[in-house]
């Protein structure tokens, strides 16, 4: 019977995905996006190099004021098309230096009943397509409640996909799921639906072609959301389909809708699609902040404090939050010469105030400056640690923060949000608005993903809304699975859409203070290098301990001291999520080129090093050493990067 739908469905994928007309190509003609309305309905499909990557799939959105997904109309002949193109620089992302945008964009009208009353707009580059919806007012009706969305995605039924599921609601430590903290599957088969909650985005899927230089890649996620939307997730139905889902119900204890209330004319975020014949349009791709405006200015140049950092909380957990344990940490840190020191929960207990103001001012003293951990909470889940009850409310908050400015704290690391219902999303933006007046940057943990935010909130730095690395210390099989999982993942999906706070890179044999007991580190030392150049955040608290200045080797804290979390250019180079990954980041003139292997055998590459001159001679840090080496002639370097292991290559 499986077999019979899925024949039902390649043969109409093939049939159906030539129809409609086509409205929108990319600049250099390879995306091809075709629209049509068969019987009402607004349909959508993509082609890439004439291959279907999106079959035909549905369009439109629910409202308290009409249904958007049926009984509509559109002329063919009025489709505004324009390019939308231009430069920016935002220092925190991927791609650093200026770099240049090209879109062309179309614009059509859907009416119903001869009204106009919803217009969806496509941008297409060549690596993405995204739309989105603008709700027109009715009229006296200037507001409306979108209810769902129909927007849907039809991945060929033989793709293999690679997604995290969406956490069922007060759930896991103190009813605070969900917050984007479960694991991503390795290569399942479309037509499954999560734990029967969905999946969280980027959603990344591989269409397998008989020439597998023609497989497709496909990322697909969501960008622009702030307090007028909801966060969105990827509903999977049978056959490849899936489609928007709104919060669910459930989320935040229950309380508030799940879905979006708006002002008209409205505009939704973005449903985003990136496409190549490998990952590396995934991993390049700046869709998610091409596509959306800075909503502030900046009270300072964030981008100065932006760089490496300590946290103790990672090894010495809740008791390392001391005065003088802190105080330690900051001579460690001043000692590495990173910017920042993040006191994690219940320092406003274990050290108190005034103490604090003088861990800053000691801090200062050398050149640190400090970030400070709250509970987001509020009402939405139990979470315990302190201080609680002062980010949720808009006067303590402001106060808090006008403190912080005084004694010279970064910045805040706010945990334990309560789901993507429109209150929260709303919520986020408060904490950053407020933070901005202030100077303070922020970073969110146990957060939703950060959906273009970088551009959109000036001090905003990172979050986590992945399995971080948290989960090392408190795991063994997690830290058995690290390679596969994080190192071997995140740079093809969580991170490819937004900066991401794992704080990792441990270089203790052991998550635990006396680096002799608890959860063992499997993975190298020159893994550990590696994924501080894999993983990309501005601002990167790094999971290393004081007794590593003498009991690391000397190779890797040289490394740590001079690794950039500052890159102008990202290049993937090879890999495959789960198994392996090689990739390039450009610093000024520097590359970093860093490879992680999650396979049970050594992985023997020769990698074709284009940005680098042939013959050059580069760092090469593998098999627990750093030496000298030539590229050939042809910019070749042949490696062989151990089981758990990793390889960096620096060069100029
Ligand atoms: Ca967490």
């Amino acid at each position: 019977m499986k077999r019979i739908y899925i024949t039902l469905c390649l043969a109409l994928m093939g049939v159906m995905a030539m129809r409609g007309e086509t409205i929108a190509s990319s600049p250099d003609g390879r995306i091809v996006v075709d629209f049509e309305v068969k019987e009402g309905r607004p349909m959508y499909s993509v082609l890439y190099d004439g291959q279907v990557a999106i079959a035909p799939s549905a369009l439109g959105v629910q409202t308290n004021m009409g249904d958007y997904t049926i009984d509509l109309t559109w002329n063919p002949s009025e489709v505004r098309k324009e390019e939308f193109s231009g430069t920016y620089t935002l220092p925190s992302i991927k791609v650093g230096a200026e770099h240049a945008y090209q879109y062309n964009r179309s614009a059509l009208m859907l009416s119903q009943k001869e009204r106009p009353v919803m217009e969806i707009e496509f941008m297409v580059s060549n690596s993405d397509v995204a739309f989105r919806y603008t709700i027109l007012p009715r009229r006296d009706t200037r507001c409306c409640v979108v209810t769902s969305e129909a927007s849907s995605f039809c991945i060929s039924p033989d793709a293999r996909a690679f997604l995290a599921p969406q956490s069922y609601p007060m759930g896991g430590f103190a009813r605070t799921t969900p917050s984007y903290e479960t694991k991503y599957s390795l290569g399942e088969p479309v037509g499954r639906n999560g734990w029967g909650n969905g999946y969280t985005f980027p959603c990344l899927f591989e269409v397998p072609h008989a020439d597998e230089a023609k497989n497709l890649w496909i990322l697909i996620s969501e960008t622009g959301t702030d307090g007028t939307y909801v966060g969105c997730r990827l509903l999977g139905e049978r056959g490849g389909k899936y489609r928007i889902g709104f919060p669910m119900e459930g989320e935040f204890n229950g309380w508030g809708s799940t879905s979006a209330q708006m002002a008209l004319p409205g505009k939704t975020p973005w449903r985003t699609i990136t496409i190549g014949h490998t990952p590396a349009n995934a991993i390049e791709t700046t869709v998610p902040w091409d596509l959306v405006e800075q909503k502030y200015p900046a009270s300072r140049d964030y981008s100065a404090d932006y760089g490496k950092g300590m946290w103790s909380w990672i090894i010495g957990m809740d008791y390392s939050c001391n005065f003088n344990e802190q105080k330690r940490y900051i001579d460690f840190t001043a000692a590495m010469g990173y910017r920042s020191l993040l006191i994690d929960a219940l320092w406003d207990v274990q050290i108190g105030r005034e103490r604090i103001a003088q861990l800053s001012q000691y801090a200062r003293s050398k050149g640190v400056g400090l970030y400070l951990w709250y509970n987001s909470n509020g009402a939405w889940n139990d979470a315990p640690q302190s201080p609680r009850g002062i980010m949720n409310d808009p006067r303590k908050r402001r106060e808090e923060m006008k403190w912080m400015q005084e004694i010279g704290v970064l910045g805040i690391k706010v945990d334990f949000f309560g789901g993507d219902k429109q209150p929260m999303m709303q919520y986020y933006e408060d904490i950053l608005t407020d933070a901005n007046d202030f100077g303070i940057m922020c970073i969110f943990h146990g957060c939703t993903l950060p959906r273009g935010w970088e551009r959109m909130y000036p001090n905003y730095v990172s979050s986590e809304a992945v399995p971080a690395s948290e989960n090392l210390h408190f795991s063994q099989g997690f830290c058995n699975e690290e390679a596969r999982d994080c190192g071997a993942m995140y740079p093809f999906t969580r991170n490819a859409v937004g900066a991401m706070d794992f704080g990792g890179s441990a270089l203790n044999k052991f998550y635990n203070a006396n680096n002799r007991q608890g959860s063992r580190r499997v993975t190298s030392d020159i893994y550990a290098l590696a994924t501080a150049v894999l993983f990309q955040s501005p601002v990167q608290h790094f999971a290393l301990a004081p007794n590593n200045l003498t009991d690391a080797p000397v190779y890797a804290i040289d490394f740590m001291k001079s690794v950039p979390t500052r890159w102008d250019e990202v290049r993937f180079i090879d890999g495959y999520p789960g198994k392996y990954i090689i990739m390039a980041r450009r610093s000024g003139n520097t590359w970093y080129i860093a490879g992680v292997n999650a396979m049970e055998q050594p992985l023997q590459k020769t990698i074709t090093l284009p940005m680098l001159p042939g013959k050059s001679t580069v760092s090469l840090y593998i098999n627990g050493e750093k030496k000298s080496v030539n590229l050939s002639k042809k910019q070749t370097l042949k490696v062989e990067i151990p089981t758990n292991g990793g390889v960096v290559v620096i060069g100029e």
